[in-house]
């Protein structure tokens, strides 16, 4: 796999409901979907050929299992018509469980889908009631046994841990049903709370506490050695696959610095030390489009000590780590001779490893992995 080779992201700005966590900009009226739609399409041909074959392509969200099959071929097919693709691309939806019905699955399939992403958060009844998802545990198994049956050989469960009322042992038992499924892939993420998200107010309220760094940590190590014994490798902070293969290609652009565009409102793109979002707004994005504008709220000229930064504190958080040699290539930035002090302390702490000419976070280190930047 070239790691250098783009990866395309597209936002789909729809739910039908809101999460009570969730800080992402999404509507929940689809009366606008087509509207939206068309103006995705124009984006596409404005980007037309301006980047070189992706490799990867993502449908994120937002929820775009919402849309219809034919919705989502049209997606895929102004995508061929605009791009190119390399044969072996890895192409991935993102899914809601109450969605997955076995005729949209098949769609999926025969379009050209072959990686699904399901946002199962928890097998607790109790933990998704509270989190204001809109499907049940029934769903959550029915959705996940379904893709499977349907051949689907790379599905992704993404998962939440640390919601207030959850003890461990809902936690473990939400992780040892999601084994049995055999997933390539789960994503296990440690909830964090918006400020103005419903959940976000309550706690501020003080209707509940958010459980303290202790547990947190506790939680984060107990799910490492959980998946880890159960064969998985743990491969960056909250990301886990079945064998390296399965490791999200797509995601892995964004902490290895390579080109990406992205499609939609509020995605963002990357290349060379350039950085450019779209407006976050559904209806200006659609205006801005309509009036032959591309709908760039802003462009970021990344400095090389701004690209050095990010490059450290993304490669800390992947088990892959950062390549001494290369860092210093590429940014020109002798990490080992102007930081030894502090990577021998961060190393006495158990925090990072260096082998081969590899800075490598340990697992204790991938805990704290937004601290380990800092040095
Ligand atoms: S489905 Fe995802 S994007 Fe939509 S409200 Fe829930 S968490 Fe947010």
């Amino acid at each position: 796999m070239d790691l250098k080779t783009p990866g395309l992201y597209i936002h789909i700005p729809f739910c039908i409901s809101k999460c009570h966590y969730c800080d992402f900009y999404s509507l929940t009226s689809i009366s606008a979907v087509p509207h939206f739609l068309k103006a995705l399409f124009k984006e596409m041909e404005t980007y037309r050929k301006r980047f070189s074959p992706f490799d990867t392509v993502y449908i994120g969200g937002g929820t775009p299992s919402l849309l219809s099959p034919q919705q989502l071929e049209d997606i895929l097919t102004s995508v061929r018509k605009n791009f190119d693709l390399m044969g072996d691309s890895e192409t991935t939806v993102e899914t809601n469980p109450p969605d997955l019905s076995l005729s949209l699955l098949e769609s999926m399939r025969e379009i050209g889908i072959n990686r699904i992403n399901i946002g199962i958060q928890s097998f607790d009844e109790k933990v998704l009631a509270f989190l204001g998802r809109r499907h049940s545990v029934k769903q959550a198994i029915s959705a996940t046994e379904t893709s499977r049956k349907t051949g689907f050989q790379n599905i992704g469960l993404d998962l939440i841990y640390g919601v207030p009322g959850q003890d461990m042992s809902s936690w473990l038992d939400t992780l040892k049903q999601a084994v049995a499924f055999s997933p390539e892939h789960l994503s296990c993420y440690q909830l964090t709370l918006g400020t103005k998200t419903p959940l976000g107010i309550r706690c501020k309220a003080g209707e509940f506490r958010m459980p303290g760094e202790e547990s947190q940590y506790e939680f984060f190590i107990k799910t490492s050695e959980f998946l880890e014994d159960a064969g998985y490798i743990h491969y960056e902070v909250s990301n886990f696959a079945r064998e390296t293969k399965y490791a999200s290609r797509h995601n892995q652009k964004y902490w290895d610095h390579s080109p990406y565009l992205g499609l939609g409102p509020s995605a963002h793109s990357f290349r060379d030390n350039q950085r450019w979002w779209n407006h976050r707004s559904v209806d200006q994005y659609i205006t801005s489009i309509n009036a032959g504008n591309l709908p760039v709220e802003e462009t970021e000229n990344l400095t090389m000590e701004q690209l050095r930064l990010e490059a450290l504190y993304l490669g800390l958080r992947t088990r892959k780590g950062v390549s001494l040699h290369d860092f210093k290539n590429q940014y020109q930035y002798d990490l080992f001779a102007e930081k030894r002090e502090m990577l021998d302390k961060l190393r006495e702490e158990g925090l990072i490893s260096i082998q081969d000419g590899r800075l490598y976070p340990t697992q204790t280190g991938l805990a704290v992995a937004d601290s380990l930047a800092l040095i």
